[in-house]
């Protein structure tokens, strides 16, 4: 995510340095690396992209904020970052529902999910131009849509589609209920399992809009959302040049064209 010059990487999972590269986005340029929780979709590349924010483990420099679990371990889960990576960033945080975080214009604010990893947090990011709300991994509980509400674009972890809820996840089903409570502008389901992306995730959209009245769309591989002023537009992140390391890095303004 990036707000002007602030640039926060939310759950590096597995390939999110190749994706950042084919993306062309420069993660020696990252502000702050947040990790919801200690599952390996969610933290797989955080050490990685720790040496790149700080320029090799050279730089104190950058943001670390993530759940209990990933930084000191809890109940059999993590620590997923070594205390060499962890000594690195210029400050460390665990990530809290109801305890912000405050990034130069960005107001992050954890909240509550109701997951495998009791510690893991979901986020609502305020910005000047909107507020940006994002489950994080978790089932449907009232108290979830009272963590999300009035945002402008509700990001939802779907694991599941119709017919086929498990524990600890949002199903089809689910992510209608929430977007219909919520009432964001925009509703982007990502997070899919192999069911979903076997049961056609623009139908599985498709269906959620058409129950919630809320504009709803799966997320792509390289989706770009520029939220300014209210306003928001959905584009395709261009890869160009991905194997010319000649051509990286670059600015963001290049890639959204
Ligand atoms: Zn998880
Ligand atoms: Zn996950």
């Amino acid at each position: 995510m990036y707000s002007n010059a602030t640039r926060v990487h939310m759950d590096p999972g597995p390939g999110a340095l190749i994706r950042l590269r084919e993306a062309r986005i420069d993660p020696t340029k990252t502000n702050a690396l947040i990790i919801t929780h200690c599952h390996p979709d969610h933290y797989n590349d955080a050490e990685v992209l720790i040496e790149a924010m700080t320029h090799g483990c050279k730089k104190k420099r950058g943001i670390l904020a993530a759940s209990e679990s990933v930084l000191n371990g809890h109940e059999g889960l993590g620590p997923a970052i070594s205390k060499y990576h962890a000594s690195k960033p210029l400050d460390v945080r665990v990530l809290k529902p109801e305890m912000p975080l405050k990034i130069d214009n960005l107001q992050l604010i954890p909240t509550k999910t109701f997951h495998s990893d009791p510690t893991g947090v979901g986020m609502r990011i305020k910005s000047d131009d909107g507020i940006i709300s994002m489950t994080g991994d978790t089932s449907l509980k009232e108290e979830v849509y009272k963590e999300h509400k009035d945002a402008f674009i509700l990001v939802l972890s779907v694991t599941r589609p119709l017919q086929s809820r498990i524990p600890y996840h949002l199903s089809t089903e689910d992510a209608a209920s929430l977007i219909e409570m919520v009432k964001p502008k925009l509703a982007v389901l990502t997070h899919f399992g192999v069911k979903f992306i076997a049961s056609n995730p623009d139908v599985q959209a498709n269906w959620v809009e058409k129950q919630s009245g809320v504009r709803t769309i799966s997320a792509w591989d390289g989706m770009t959302i520029c939220l300014k002023s209210s306003e928001y537009t959905v584009q395709k992140c261009i890869s160009r040049d991905f194997a010319d390391p000649r051509k990286f890095p670059t600015d963001l303004d290049d890639i959204i064209a």
